[in-house]
């Protein structure tokens, strides 16, 4: 059983949902398009993160820390109760007020109408990327056990897309806060098979409920950061900015 405090939109609060597999580039665009909303950025796989580090101002269950932990390494989904709680607390942040950029959230049916009962969705972003080159980009991130933020040491350029490294100014250490670069366990070979299965399974069939809601962008990455202003300029038709 899921237990609401009860939540609805704010006066004027929009909410937009980056949609796209594992490793397309959501969080990087995230950030990008904070700068340009002032919405909050939310996440659920960032908040997975901090609480298996025990990086969270609520204590948790060893026991709950364990099986999540099991989870994330195999590539499977974490329950919905805990993701909508999660979701819950990040909603209480002020930065919260105006918007809300959704990242990785919602993952599953039940939790799209779960959402749905008590938030509107104005835009959904379906972020694209070839499949070979998303696997390539994937297994060439590198992220900050400091503080999450993500690297990239890929070199890609074939058939128009270009993705240069993003790399940090010093390497192997985060440009944020000094903290050691490392491969994500569920960036490993295997664990991101069963994550894009679970994408493909799972995730992929929301898409046909946007769509029919008629709330989708569709954008294709082809040179990372720098199809950002392509970008902007679809969201942007879509939110009252
Ligand atoms: P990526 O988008 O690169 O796959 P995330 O950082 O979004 O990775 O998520 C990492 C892991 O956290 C997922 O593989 C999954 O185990 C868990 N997770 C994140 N968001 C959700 C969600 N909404 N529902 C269930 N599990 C989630
Ligand atoms: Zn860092």
């Amino acid at each position: 059983m899921i237990r609401y405090a009860a939540s609805v939109a704010k006066p004027g609060q929009q909410f937009l949902v980056l949609f796209g597999a594992p490793g397309v580039g959501k969080g990087t665009f995230a950030k990008l398009l904070i700068n340009d909303t002032k919405f909050n950025h939310i996440s659920t796989g960032d908040e997975i993160r901090k609480i298996l580090k025990g990086n969270t101002s609520k204590s948790f269950d060893p026991k709950l820390i364990a099986t999540i932990k099991d989870i994330v390494a195999k590539g499977g989904l974490v329950s919905d109760e805990i993701v909508m709680n999660i979701l819950q607390e990040k909603l209480k942040e002020p930065e919260s007020a105006k918007g809300v950029i959704l990242d990785g959230f919602p993952r599953t049916l039940r939790q799209l109408d779960l959402y749905e009962k008590i938030l509107p969705t104005n835009v959904v972003v379906n972020v694209t990327l070839r499949g070979d080159i998303l696997l390539e980009k994937l297994a060439a991130r590198r992220t900050c056990v400091g503080c999450g933020t993500a690297f990239n040491v890929c070199d890609i350029n074939r058939d128009g897309y270009v993705m240069e490294p993003l790399n940090p100014k010093k390497e192997g250490i985060c440009d944020a806060c000094g903290g050691k670069l490392v491969v994500r366990d569920d960036d490993k070979k295997e664990v991101i098979e069963q994550r894009m299965k679970e994408y493909d399974e799972k995730t992929h069939p929301l898409l046909d409920r946007y769509r029919a809601m008629g709330v989708v962008v569709d954008f294709e990455v082809k040179k990372g950061k720098k199809d950002y202003p392509r970008l902007w300029d679809l969201v942007k038709q879509k939110l009252r900015i």
